[in-house]
């Protein structure tokens, strides 16, 4: 059996000297093998993932393991606590700032301190959510060569998100400072996943994580088919490629195609409307494609996401 002890990691302290920490989980097999390392709540408003973890740690306590496992259910404590997506310190998206800095301001240090377990992991599945504003289809990203991802990352890349058996593949936006991305360039083995959003955790988008999680270590050889029990065998069915079009005015939000929805170019897919009834802005798709992401949130200011529309190819 992993011996699985539960610990926090201070990485910085409050004006009155009460400690900023994340939690940790570790579980240590009997046999050596690699170490993995999944994290969860970089955004503090995103929770699919988190329970995930827990539950994952919980399966991990009955059985066998070989190497390490190490889990970082809630990344971001000051986020979790404030329900945002950005940590309420210093209103820094934590996912910009990897490998961080331990001399910088709250979310740089945090990022540092996360970043020591991402240098010694041999592989990393950093799990997101659309949170409280977003809404995502599941899907397991990875990152294709360039950028500062070297050929061998990219593969490994792709390698261990269609491990997680999630339901497409994502060919992932290169955004600096993003943790999966950094990993990557780093030479770190990662995928970055996205299953949910609108503030909640369904049952059965949890369920997804932990599968995915589980089907990954299984297929790493550190936890035999014993720790799979009822988890279904899968393997990702599409490649997407695309990124957020931004909403082009603040207003109201009116999606006219739902989250999945498959929808040709020029296609009108929302609108934003003034409180007057104006139209203020028409979305259209700008490929051939699939939703893979909308708004939850219906208010909208300028710049925000919009839509995620990715061109789909079929793996089958
Ligand atoms: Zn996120």
């Amino acid at each position: 059996m992993a011996r699985v002890l539960r610990r926090s990691v201070v990485w910085g302290r409050l004006p009155d000297g009460a400690p900023l920490a994340f939690p940790l989980i570790e579980a240590e097999g009997e046999r050596a093998g690699p170490t993995a390392l999944f994290t969860g709540g970089i955004h503090g408003d995103e929770f699919e993932g988190p329970l995930a973890l827990l539950d994952l740690a919980r399966v991990l306590e009955a059985v066998d393991l070989r190497g390490r496992v190490r889990i970082v259910p809630f990344a971001n404590a000051p986020a979790l606590a404030a329900g945002t997506r950005a940590g309420p310190l210093d209103g820094v998206n934590l996912a910009r700032v990897f490998p961080g800095d331990a001399g910088g301001g709250p979310s740089a240090r945090l990022a540092a301190a996360l970043w020591a377990l991402v240098a010694e992991a041999d592989l990393v599945v950093d799990s997101h959510s659309g949170g409280t504003d977003l809404a995502f289809l599941p899907v397991a990203g990875f990152y294709e060569a360039g950028g500062g991802v070297g050929a061998e990352a990219a593969a490994s890349s792709r390698a261990v998100a269609e491990q997680t058996g999630l339901a497409d593949l994502w060919a992932l936006p290169a955004t600096p400072g993003v943790l999966s991305l950094e990993a990557a360039r780093a030479g770190v083995t990662v995928a970055g996943c996205e299953v949910g959003g609108r503030g909640r955790a369904r049952p059965s988008d949890v369920r997804l994580y932990r599968d995915a999680y589980l089907r990954v270590l299984a297929a790493r050889g550190m936890v035999g088919p014993e720790a799979l029990g009822d988890v279904p065998a899968a393997r990702p069915a599409r490649l997407l490629r695309g990124d957020w079009v931004a909403s082009p005015a603040a207003g109201l939000w009116r999606a006219l195609r739902p989250l999945g929805a498959a929808v040709r170019r020029g296609e009108a897919l929302a609108r934003v409307e003034s409180p007057l009834g104006e139209v203020l802005a028409v979305l259209e798709a700008p490929v051939d494609g699939v939703i893979l992401a909308e708004r939850n949130l219906a208010r909208v200011r300028e710049g925000d996401p919009g839509l995620l529309v990715a061109a789909a190819e079929d793996l089958s």
